[in-house]
């Protein structure tokens, strides 16, 4: 069964949405409608409240495609090929054929997505320092790209797979010992632990009252742990 929708392109990569898009879209604006934008910007209709969600879960996923096509564009500069960009209910994933080749690429490759991310956070900040006095939904909107960005550059560092962060982790232990072999071992046995981790305290969060996000951060965490076990396996160890 095929769950892609293709999207259009961008800089030729084909870009594809995943259908879980079409449950977690709706339930970001309803989030965003109901709580986030109403306890910090009174006043406003209800119409507003639900627009400025959806604009928000459009620019939030605009700012992911922009993260996958640093990874896509960098990694074509270094000699490889793209076959696309899939954004899906956890985030986006570039199709990079083949496994790179040096320690140098992969980090490289793996650091701009981040660095990217950062920037963009960086730069909605700026706005927003000379926007936070105002009520209007456009600084509300700057605010939420400000912090959503500096969210995803935080959550990708961890360093743990299928994130950013791991791959930066076991380019770093392949240059060290020079084996991809070794490092991919260790690298997956540390995002295994983090993945275990990560379920906990989502149970530790479900048990304190916190049931929405103990949920998100369990599911992050068997994600974690379903990917680090997928590539160790994959691997030639
Ligand atoms: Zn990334």
């Amino acid at each position: 069964m095929n769950l892609l929708l293709p999207f259009g392109r961008a800089f030729g990569i084909p870009i594809n949405l995943h259908y879980s898009l079409s449950l977690i879209v709706p339930f970001l604006a309803w989030r965003l409608a109901n709580d986030f934008f109403p306890t910090r910007y009174e006043g406003w209709t209800q119409i507003s409240y639900w627009l400025t969600g959806f604009v928000a879960v459009g620019a939030l996923f605009v700012s992911i495609l922009l993260h996958e096509l640093a990874h896509s564009l960098v990694a074509r500069l270094r000699g490889y090929t793209v076959d696309e960009i899939t954004l899906f209910v956890l985030g986006g994933v570039s199709s990079i054929t083949s496994e790179t080749r040096r320690a140098q690429d992969e980090f490289i490759i793996s650091v701009v997505g981040p660095l990217t991310s950062l920037g963009l956070g960086l730069v909605f900040w700026v706005f927003y320092s000379v926007t936070s006095q105002t009520n209007h939904p456009i600084a509300a909107l700057i605010f939420y790209l400000a912090l959503i960005n500096i969210v995803l550059t935080v959550f990708n560092i961890l360093p743990a797979f299928p994130l950013d962060g791991g791959r930066v982790l076991r380019s770093a232990i392949w240059a060290l010992t020079g084996s991809f072999v070794r490092a991919t071992n260790i690298s997956t046995r540390i995002s295994q632990v983090i993945g275990t981790v990560l379920v906990l305290i989502g149970v530790l969060e479900v048990s304190q009252g916190f049931i929405l996000q103990g949920v998100w951060t369990g599911v992050i965490g068997v994600f974690v742990y379903i990917s680090a076990t997928r590539i160790r396996r994959e691997e030639p160890i």
